[in-house]
């Protein structure tokens, strides 16, 4: 490794775009944020402003320019996924605005593609499950809405991108219109087993080939920016994530625990179908050499202790949850299952709502709390079960991330459910990070990503502690009050 070389790594994410110096070793030197709005037009609808996420974008890297010593060696570049943006190949000028991942605009036009029976295809090809999360029915909507986009885009007068391929147009002012395969495995449109655009889905979803950017490994030459700083890595924030936690070798999984919790595991070089109605997806590309994941989402991680906070007024900070929790010997048998927005995998029950079970006279709001916190170690069991069956691997260890993992009873607690460790990285930043690593190896700041991941540090290790009887008492008692939700 050459000292003294920085890494710009640009995190755009849903709520703010970033800029974030990084050392070599991962310390943080700068940081320069600007929140993002999100609009909502309609019910179900959500956009935001590409002008904005560009701007914003360029505002940070520019004030950390401004000030640093020397220019850094490389940026990366990180970004929220599968938001979808339609621009002229002339003036860059967005034809609409972004429609971002969460909108559901799309939804029964996907319930009509699920009718005639297309998913079985589009999940043997994308690993994907057929909604409107993905970018390729957010582009059909703009070609078919927005006057003149169709016309223009088949004669070849319009550029598609997700939010990276975006950002790269912008950077290199209009010099390169490419994506790496980590974004372009969620746009539906792509095939993850034999890695092209897809003739049959374009098809299906009526999509002129003349949009689409050009696909490259997560370490590619993507061009330069800000005066000759070569653009040497890219990937989708989750794939990111699991890149900056060193999660290079089959089993090994992240887990973040933000508004929601983002869960992916390594599962090698050879594609796997879910059988649980899990993601399948692109971890990273280098060299050529393909590497998938297996993803799963829980709805809702932190956003429960908000709601603790929020809606019921339990404490004024989510810091005070933990000394609550630990105010109590144990849950005395109160479980919280948090599916404000329904229940996802392993259950998939978009129906049913959140529900507190359990509670005598003797419970207490120090119960609750607890079962918020306990429930999301249940629901990461849960999660790592159906991960371990689709991919065919076990998982050694959790490496953890994200605002919840402040909490010290949660990642205990973890361990235990788990009966395997939780590490906490010492470098927090873990999406930025493992963009500006994807940078660095393009430019031969570190030799390779395993190289860069062997200086990866557990700031805490968490053993298991509690015997495997208390654990099964435990986590019987969540499947049955998850029982009892999904029979009503
Ligand atoms: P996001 O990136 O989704 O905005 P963050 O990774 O910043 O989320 O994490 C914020 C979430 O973590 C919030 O939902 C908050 O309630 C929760 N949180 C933060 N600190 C703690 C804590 N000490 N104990 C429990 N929850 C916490």
């Amino acid at each position: 490794m050459s000292e003294g070389q920085t890494l710009l790594a640009i995190d755009q994410g849903t709520t703010s775009s970033r800029a974030i110096l990084f050392s070599p070793g991962g310390d943080v030197l700068d940081v320069q944020q600007k929140e993002l709005a999100l609009h909502y037009p309609q019910k179900g609808w959500v956009e935001q402003n590409p002008d904005d996420i560009w701007n914003d974008t360029r505002e940070c890297c520019t004030k950390i320019l401004e000030q640093c010593a020397a220019l850094p060696a490389a940026i990366g570049i990180t970004n929220q996924r599968e938001t979808t943006i339609v621009w002229d190949r002339e003036t860059g000028v967005p034809v609409y605005n972004a429609i971002v991942w969460q909108d559901r605009r799309t939804a029964d036009y996907c319930d009509g593609l699920k009718e005639q029976g297309h998913e079985e295809m589009i999940s043997g090809k994308t690993g994907l499950l057929l909604d409107p999360y993905f970018s390729a029915t957010k582009l059909s909507w703009i070609l078919d809405n927005v006057e003149g986009a169709r016309v223009r885009a088949e004669a070849g007068e319009l550029a598609f991108g997700t939010v990276d391929s975006f950002l790269l147009w912008k950077l290199t002012d209009g010099a390169v219109h490419a994506t790496d395969i980590t974004n372009v495995s969620r746009t539906m449109l792509y095939n993850i087993r034999e890695q092209k655009w897809d003739e049959e889905l374009l098809e299906l979803f009526n999509i002129p080939a003349s949009l689409l950017p050009e696909v490259r490994d997560n370490v590619s030459d993507f061009g330069s920016a800000f005066d000759g700083i070569p653009i040497g890595g890219m990937a989708g924030d989750q794939q990111a994530a699991l890149i900056g936690q060193g999660c290079l070798k089959p089993g090994m999984v992240k887990s973040t625990y933000g508004t929601g919790c983002f869960a992916l595991m390594n599962i090698g070089e050879a594609f796997k179908k879910s059988e649980n109605r899990l993601l399948i997806t692109v971890a990273y590309r280098v060299g050529g050499q393909i590497t998938y994941a297996v993803e799963g989402s829980i709805f809702v991680a932190g956003a429960a202790i908000q709601w603790l906070r929020d809606g019921l007024g339990l404490f004024d900070d989510a810091a005070e949850s933990e000394a609550l929790a630990t105010s109590v010997p144990d849950n005395n048998e109160v479980y919280f299952v948090p599916a404000f927005t329904g229940l996802g995998a392993p259950y998939w029950r978009p129906d049913v709502r959140a529900t507190i079970t359990g509670m005598s006279r003797e419970s207490n709001k120090a119960h609750v709390v607890r079962a918020a916190l306990e429930a999301q170690a249940y629901q990461t069991l849960d999660l790592i079960g159906a991960m371990e069956k689709d991919g065919g691997y076990d998982a050694d260890v959790l490496r953890a991330d994200g605002g919840l993992v402040a909490n010290e009873f949660m990642c205990q607690f973890l361990a235990d459910m788990l009966q395997r460790p939780v590490e906490v990285p010492k470098v927090v930043e873990t999406t930025a990070w493992g963009a500006a690593v994807l940078a660095g190896v393009q430019v031969g700041v570190f030799e390779s990503l395993q190289a860069a991941s062997a200086q990866w540090l557990a700031e805490h290790r968490y053993e298991p502690k509690m015997a495997v009887s208390e654990c099964e008492a435990l986590y019987g008692g969540w499947k049955k009050a998850v029982d009892t939700l999904l029979s009503n």
